[in-house]
């Protein structure tokens, strides 16, 4: 079995090559990553040497770099790569677009010409837009992206539906809640307040900090998707969520609790406009029809967590210092 996880150095691919690695060492990965300001192969070291994993540097809307890599002959894509934060869709949404829709329209091409086994698109809930207090996000819930982001999501997840409905591609479509774990790049919710904290910096928190998102540990992700890679019914969608709703201020109060830091560090800053209130998954299709459960409780999967980053300060750090440190001030006015 030959993988092609696309955006293998970013967050959660890195998680998901080194998991399948581990879980499958008779199946050869290939990544394919155009190494953006997110992408970093510190987080595969682990893989390295291994003659399983091959690493390929391109970039998923170049259309004959990705033909080159589908010649070695690939069986099964897992689409993670894609712009993937909310605040830059807000900056610069053209760059969104060219990766998330053009770029997954080169691969769905690429799998085509060469009759793939299995097309997953990983995707987000935040294609289903806002949720009012009650109710859930189900596999039929309409989209209604609220965002650059998610609106770029949502047309790379219909036109993959549209590969299969129309050419026979035999695609699965993933919708996961926010993932939290190790590698996540620190302009995001968790490593971003972690380390804002660990140096004493403030802690910017849109409108009222009282946003919901459920939150899955990113291990269970990755099990989720690879139960749909072996599993998965051709043509469906399905959820992923881990049933761990928290407001962004319960978030950053409990990494304070766990950093023993004060909560005078929060700042309330200027809300991000079109911010989506809540987001609540209901992963019953998942867990019913492919056996999915979650092994991590968020209590102990965020202690874990916050835990690796204080032991991997060099990571992020690194990362800090560079491309970030614009962004940075850029979004939040001081680096
Ligand atoms: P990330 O930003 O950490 O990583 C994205 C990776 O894609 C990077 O390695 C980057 O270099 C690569 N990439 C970007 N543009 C590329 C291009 N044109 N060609 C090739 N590679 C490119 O993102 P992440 O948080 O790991 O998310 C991965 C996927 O999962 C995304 O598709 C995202 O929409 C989805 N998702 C993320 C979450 C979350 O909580 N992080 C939740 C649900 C779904």
């Amino acid at each position: 079995m030959k993988l092609l996880v696309t955006g293998g150095a970013g967050f959660i691919g890195s998680n998901f090559i080194l998991y399948m690695l581990k879980k499958y060492p008779e199946y050869q990965i290939v990544n394919l990553d155009a190494l953006t300001y997110a992408g970093n192969l510190e987080n595969l070291k682990e893989a390295e040497g291994n003659s399983q994993y091959q690493f390929i540097k391109a970039d998923i809307a170049d259309g004959m770099a990705v033909a080159k890599v589908f010649d070695q002959g690939i069986d099964v894509v897992v689409n993670f790569a894609a712009e993937s934060h909310v605040d830059r869709s807000i900056l610069e949404p053209d760059v969104f677009v060219r990766t998330n829709v053009m770029g997954t329209q080169v691969l769905l091409d690429a799998a085509k010409a060469n009759q793939v086994k299995k097309f997953v698109q990983v995707s987000t809930d935040e294609v289903y837009g806002s949720l009012g207090e009650t109710g859930l996000f189900t596999e039929d819930t309409p989209l209604a992206s609220n965002s650059p982001y998610s609106a770029s999501k949502a047309g790379a997840d219909l036109l993959v539906r549209a590969y299969h409905e129309t050419f026979g591609l035999p695609v699965n479509i993933t919708r996961c809640s926010n993932n939290y774990g190790p590698y996540q790049f620190p302009e995001k919710l968790i490593p971003l307040i972690v380390a804002n904290a660990l140096e004493d910096k403030s802690l910017p928190v849109y409108g009222d900090g009282q946003n919901i998102r459920d939150w899955l540990y990113v291990e269970d992700h990755c099990s989720a998707i690879d139960l749909v890679i072996h599993k998965g019914k051709n043509g469906e969608v399905y959820n992923i969520g881990g049933n761990n709703e928290r407001t962004n201020l319960a978030i950053i109060k409990t990494i304070l609790e766990n950093l023993d830091k004060s909560e005078e560090l929060i700042t309330f800053v200027k809300d991000r406009p079109g911010h989506d209130r809540r987001y609540g998954i209901d992963a019953a299709k998942i867990t019913s029809e492919l056996g999915w459960q979650p092994q991590y409780h968020f209590e102990s999967g965020i202690k874990e967590t916050i835990e690796w980053y204080l032991q991997n300060k060099n990571w992020w750090e690194n990362i800090r210092t560079g491309e970030y440190k614009d962004y940075y001030t850029k979004q939040y006015g001081s680096a």
